[in-house]
């Protein structure tokens, strides 16, 4: 962390000229009468390196120490809609009592809305110690300054040290503005998350288009917050007994101000999502061309699962985006995956790699997705689909003349 400060006794026209010119960014520019660094400047330095020398300057500063002591606990935000919560929720209380075992934090959740005390009563059954509820009728919709409002008021009285978020819509919308209010890191969208013995939290995600995987830790400022996708991690299992307790938080309301009034809600009609599958048949550039979809449509129907697509199947506007799996599409955790001529890279592989059962069919014996694979058939997939399908349909009961499954309407 650090500035740029420019010396203005050593600054002309023509020191100002090359340094305006050196800028990639055009951030150094002139203001009042001065030479100035304006909020696009994105810290190069290359202005330091390569400009007249001394005339700009970089100066450290030291980042402000934070007393970690002070934040304990791991706080799992509670997404819903209407008091319903969202599965992803669950699967982050189980990824919160894994890491709070490691350094005996207890775990939290937080729960804002309207008439949601019986929503959070189910809570307790999935082992959290707390449960804080803000219940008002202004958060009854979600906005995001009520909501952000309440947020805050929670992290000041109890001082998590870790806040995890569902990366849903509602997630990605409030997580940052939580963060940017207590000047703390956000991670957003982590596929594995660790925590350190002096319980800074080790966020784990593909970076630079997938090529590598960063960690990133916040060990300058808490709360650490962090958003992990739906399907990410394993839902932990519910108990009979319900344990821990509710705690009903009250606030001033004149917080919950906002300039969003809700006038009025209409539900979407419920669409089909593969992160939902039990079984994904997933079509790769193996397959030569759209007709020849029907490998993949055909497998799916028989074992009675869905289909998916990698990137350059949805780009060729074979399949729909929706379908798409990977780093810039869903991430799944089907029972079985089966995937047809993919090559497995990683920016695939990211969507999908916690399916309980790979099973890949490719005719590199090299391909990576052999990688990630349980199972696999080194050939070709004109060959062995049909020979699968038959087979399966003669397990099944089904055996006749294959007909040959129809591309969806939406696909044709
Ligand atoms: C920032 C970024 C984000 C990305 N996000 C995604 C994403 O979300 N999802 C995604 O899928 N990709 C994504 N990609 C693209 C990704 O890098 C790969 O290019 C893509 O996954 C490759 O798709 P594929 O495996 O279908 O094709 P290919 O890599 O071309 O592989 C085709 C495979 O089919 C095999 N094959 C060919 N013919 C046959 C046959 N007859 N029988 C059996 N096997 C055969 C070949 O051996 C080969 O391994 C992203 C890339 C970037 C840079």
């Amino acid at each position: 962390m650090g500035k740029l400060l420019i010396h203005q006794n050593l600054v002309n026209e023509e020191i100002a000229e090359k340094l305006i010119n050196l800028c990639p960014f055009g951030s150094i520019e002139y203001k009042d009468g001065n030479l100035d660094i304006n909020a696009g400047c994105k810290m190069c330095r290359l202005c330091v390196k390569k400009g007249p020398n001394g005339v700009i300057e970089y100066i450290e500063e030291e980042a402000p120490k934070v007393n970690k002591k002070a934040y304990k606990g791991i706080a799992v935000y509670v997404d819903h809609s209407e008091g319903k919560i969202h599965p992803v929720t669950y699967e982050l209380i189980g990824k919160a009592k894994e890491l709070a075992a490691k350094v005996c934090y207890p775990v939290y959740c937080i729960f804002l809305g309207y008439q949601i005390l019986e929503s959070a009563e189910k809570l307790l059954h999935y082992g959290v110690d707390k449960v804080f509820i803000y219940d008002y009728r202004e958060l009854e919709h979600f906005r995001i300054e009520p909501y952000t409002a309440a947020f805050e008021d929670f992290i000041n009285n109890i001082k998590p040290s870790i806040i995890l978020v569902g990366a849903t819509t509602i997630g990605r919308s409030l997580a940052p503005r939580v963060a940017a209010r207590f000047r703390t890191g956000l991670t957003a969208d982590c596929t594995r998350l660790d925590i350190k013995e002096n319980s800074d939290l080790i966020q784990i995600r593909p970076a630079f288009g997938g090529n590598i995987m960063a960690q990133i830790i916040t060990p300058n400022s808490r709360p650490q917050i962090a958003t992990v996708r739906y399907k990410i991690m394993s839902a932990t299992t519910p108990t009979k007994d319900p344990e821990g307790e509710i705690i009903v938080c009250s606030m001033d309301t004149s917080k919950f101000e906002s300039d969003v009034n809700v006038i009025k809600v209409t539900k979407k009609e419920p669409e089909e999502n593969i992160s939902e599958s039990e079984i994904i048949v997933v079509a790769g550039r193996g397959i030569k061309t759209k007709k020849d979809m029907s490998l993949a449509y055909e497998l799916a129907e028989v074992l009675g699962g869905n289909f998916a697509g990698t990137r350059p199947m949805v780009e060729a506007g074979w399949i729909d985006a929706k379908k798409q799996i990977g780093l810039s599409g869903r991430t799944v955790k089907p029972k079985l995956i089966i995937t047809l001529g993919i090559s497995g890279a990683v920016q695939f592989t990211a969507g999908m790699q916690s399916a309980d059962y790979i099973f890949a069919i490719n005719k590199d014996p090299k391909a990576a997705i052999f990688t990630v694979a349980h199972y696999g058939i080194i050939g070709d997939i004109y060959e062995i689909v049909p020979k699968l399908i038959k087979n399966i349909k003669n397990a099944k009961g089904l055996i006749g003349e294959i007909p040959k499954y129809m591309a969806p309407a939406s696909m044709n």
